[in-house]
């Protein structure tokens, strides 16, 4: 049976040889301090470093168990597979590198169970990372906060605290492309926000391209909206009608000036051609929506989560 007091600190890491001894020196103390059972989860994500190694040899302490993955999945889907062995009753999420400070777990553990909140969510005080790394984290807060529509401030850090029931949600739904610090707002109502600090990396280098970071938003935006299909099918009725309005523009100065004007039709042409080109946006569009459903239906996200059932004591028995 797991234990509901028991903390477990959930940590992704690829390629933090560099990092994870110092992370263990400054988390270990931590937990200690707290004074109640606890279990660190570190998952390999396909290292390609002396990572894994180091791990295996932190398995000494009872308290560290390491998964391994096959290859590199990506840092949420590392923290979706520490989800799915976790044993504690509160879940931490942190990154490996010690951007985010290990001796601000209490003050998140406290924030949830004073306030009795499912999901604490933390913001970055002073951000230690290049301009060219913060701005694109900018831009995925606020897509995030207006496809999700909850006001977290601060979605990209990682150092944040979720009950087990909410991580048993995300690990029920089997999903290929997700981002965890949404889907847990998806299913909780009880959301709170604290500041932390924030670090310069310990060492080696962010793990995150443009590219990476570009997926990602997208990630994040395709698995909560149909936005982009939207678009596609909005554009196309824009454009059609645009041509139609072309068109009758060029029908009444066709009439107005004659034959030669508008190069002998060539524009009537182009109005028609815009008609169609806006018409086949408009199909692709409507296609577009159908399979975003069937992307909703393949997804088998949980269309709800019971939080708890109310309900009268049961009949004494006779
Ligand atoms: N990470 C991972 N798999 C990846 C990329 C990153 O498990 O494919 C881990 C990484 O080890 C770290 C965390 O995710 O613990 C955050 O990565 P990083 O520090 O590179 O990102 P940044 O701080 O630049 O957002
Ligand atoms: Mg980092």
């Amino acid at each position: 049976m797991d234990d509901p007091s028991k903390i477990s600190v959930v940590i992704p890491v690829y390629n933090e040889e560099a990092n994870l001894r110092a992370l263990r020196d400054r988390l270990s103390p931590v937990m200690e301090g707290l004074r109640r059972p606890y279990e660190v989860v570190l998952i390999d994500d396909g290292s390609r470093d002396g990572s894994l190694a180091i791990l295996r040899e932190f398995v000494a302490d009872p308290h560290f168990r390491v998964v391994e993955l096959t290859r590199n999945y990506g840092q949420h889907a590392a923290i979706l597979a520490g989800f799915s062995v976790v044993r504690g009753g509160i879940v931490v999420t942190m990154d490996a590198d010690l951007q985010n400070p290990p001796e601000e777990i209490p003050r998140l553990i406290e924030a949830m169970e004073k306030g009795g909140y499912d999901v604490v969510g933390t913001i970055r005080r002073e951000r230690k990372d290049s301009l060219l790394r913060t701005l694109p984290s900018r831009l995925i807060n606020v897509v995030a906060r207006r496809i999700t529509k909850v006001r977290m401030t601060d979605w990209g850090c990682m150092l944040r605290a979720y009950r087990r029931h909410i991580v048993d949600y995300m690990c029920a739904c089997r999903e290929h492309a997700t981002f965890i610090p949404a889907l847990a707002t998806y299913f909780s109502k009880r959301v709170t926000e604290i500041e932390v600090g924030h670090e310069e990396r310990f060492g080696g280098t962010s793990n995150y391209s443009m590219w990476k970071l570009i997926n990602l938003q997208f990630d994040l935006v395709a698995s909560f909206s149909d936005l982009p299909l939207k678009l596609l099918m909005y554009g196309g009725i824009g454009m059609a009608t645009l041509g139609v309005f072309f068109g009758i523009v060029l029908a009444v100065a066709r009439l107005q000036y004659g034959a030669s004007w508008a190069a002998e039709g060539v524009f009537t042409l182009f109005a028609v051609l815009f008609v169609f080109v806006g018409m086949q946006f408009f199909a692709l569009g409507v296609m577009g929506e159908y399979i975003g459903r069937i992307y909703r239906e393949v997804r088998k996200r949980p269309e709800f989560a019971i939080e708890k059932v109310h309900e009268s004591a049961p009949e004494p028995q006779a």
